[in-house]
Parts: structure tokens; C-alpha cells; sequence
């Protein structure tokens, strides 16, 4: 049986009292509704201790990691130091990260890899663009996507992983993919995950709000969510956390 996660994307929002007055709101609003959906936060990097001190039943995240494992990279973070500063999850492979910054699937790959060797769970982002979806791309780049970390031939590619389905026409826009639309790439990708895709939770992201997420909550292959823009509302994200 697969536990549903529902995971907040902060991106680069708030500050170190935003932090924690939004951490102590979501610690009390879990807490009193006895939600048990399994909830993950990640907010930028310099606030990761901020939110370890006061992660209540949630678990940490980062929003992104390096690849490499130490050494002269100006800027960049390791999955060890994440792993140091209380994180379980990283987010790889997000669609701003490799429109914005020119990640590679290859990179993604690499990323991935590096948070499965440090023992961190990696949430990995896929997802197509509106100019692929109309083009009847969508499982085409979906599954380029996929196929670029399987080509890493791990031992457990998906044990101790978590994919996210977010189209790209959906982040931000207000416009949700369908329950009917999600659930058919949610499978599609979940028979591309073989044999252990049976237990690998896959979210579905992309305005996720309090109003659509019990419907995308209830097929069968949509285990949870990634949530950007509803995840700085304490109110709006709780009761996405409840839905489940
Ligand atoms: P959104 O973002 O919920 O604001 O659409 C989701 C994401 O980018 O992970």
C-alpha cells in the first residue's frame, strides 16, 4: 500500500520568519486533524535549519543538489551537507531547473544518482511543455525522462525514490491538469517504472490547491502532490495534506 506524500515546493519565497511562523501553523493544523499523509517540506537552502528545528511530523527536503560529492564547486550544495542539515528528500530535475538553468536529463541522471548514493530520496521531476502536450508528445517526453535514469542501470532505481508528474503548462498558471489527464500519465509512468513501480509513490504537481486535490487525490495511480504556490498558505496546504 502506498502512503500518500504530499510535498511543499517553497521555491525562493519567504524569509526566516515566514519560516517559522508558517512551520508552527502547519505543525498545529496537522497535528489537531490528525492528517497522516506522510508531508515534506522544502524551502530554500538557508532556511533548511530553520525548518529542521521546527519540522513537527513533516519531514525536510531541499529543493535541489549538486551532483558532484565535494569539492571546488562555488556555490553549490552536496547531498551529504543536505543530509547533515536534516534533509530526507530532494526535489531533482524540477522544470524551472532545467528550463531556467539548462539541466539536462543527463544532469538530472547524474543528480539523482548522487542523492541515492548519499541515502537521500529523491523527487524526481517530469513533465512536458503545452507546445508538446498539443504536439501528442506527452508520453514521448515523459518517458525520455524516465529513460534517462534508468540508463544509469542502478541496482534499485526506484526503491527509496518518489517521481512527480508536473506538466509544465500547469506550474504557476492556476491551470490543473485534469484528474482524468494526470491518472493517464501517472500510469503510463508507473509501467515505465517496472517492477518496482508498484511501490514508488507518484506525485502529481502543478496548482494543486485545496479545491482540486481530493479529486487528482482519488485515482489510483496519483499518490500525492507536489506543491508550489498553495505551500506558503498554512490553511490552503493543511487541508491539501487532509484531502488524502
Ligand atoms: P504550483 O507549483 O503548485 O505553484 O503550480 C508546483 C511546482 O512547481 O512544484
Amino acid at each position: 500500500m502506498r502512503k500518500t506524500l504530499v510535498a511543499a515546493n517553497w521555491k525562493m519565497h519567504g524569509t526566516k520568519a515566514f519560516a517559522e511562523q508558517l512551520l508552527a501553523e502547519l505543525n498545529n493544523g496537522l497535528k489537531s486533524r490528525e492528517c497522516s499523509a506522510q508531508v515534506v517540506i522544502c524551502p530554500p537552502y538557508p532556511y533548511l535549519g530553520v525548518v529542521a528545528g521546527n519540522i513537527g511530523q513533516a519531514q525536510l527536503g531541499a529543493q535541489n543538489l549538486s551532483e558532484q560529492p565535494s569539492g571546488a564547486y562555488t556555490g553549490e550544495v552536496s547531498a551529504e551537507m543536505l543530509l547533515d542539515c536534516g534533509a530526507r528528500y530532494a526535489i531533482v530535475g524540477h522544470s524551472e531547473r532545467r528550463s531556467l538553468y539548462g539541466e539536462s536529463s543527463a544532469l538530472v541522471a547524474a543528480k539523482y544518482a548522487a542523492a541515492k548514493a548519499a541515502g537521500l530520496i529523491p523527487i524526481l521531476c517530469v513533465g512536458e511543455s503545452l507546445e508538446e502536450r498539443e504536439a501528442g508528445k506527452t508520453l514521448e517526453v515523459v518517458a525520455e525522462q524516465i529513460q534517462a535514469i534508468v540508463a544509469l542501470g542502478l541496482p534499485d532505481t526506484w526503491q527509496n525514490a518518489v517521481v512527480a508528474y508536473e506538466p509544465v503548462w500547469a506550474i504557476g498558471t492556476g491551470k490543473t491538469a485534469s484528474p482524468e489527464q494526470a491518472q493517464e500519465v501517472h500510469q503510463f509512468i508507473r509501467q515505465q517504472l517496472g517492477e518496482a513501480g508498484g511501490e514508488t509513490q507518484i506525485l502529481y504537481g502543478g496548482s494543486v490547491k485545496a479545491a482540486n486535490a481530493a479529486e487528482l487525490f482519488a485515482k489510483p495511480d496519483i499518490d500525492g502532490a507536489l506543491v508550489g504556490g498553495a505551500s506558503l498558505k498554512a490553511e490552503e496546504f493543511i487541508q491539501i495534506c487532509c484531502a488524502a
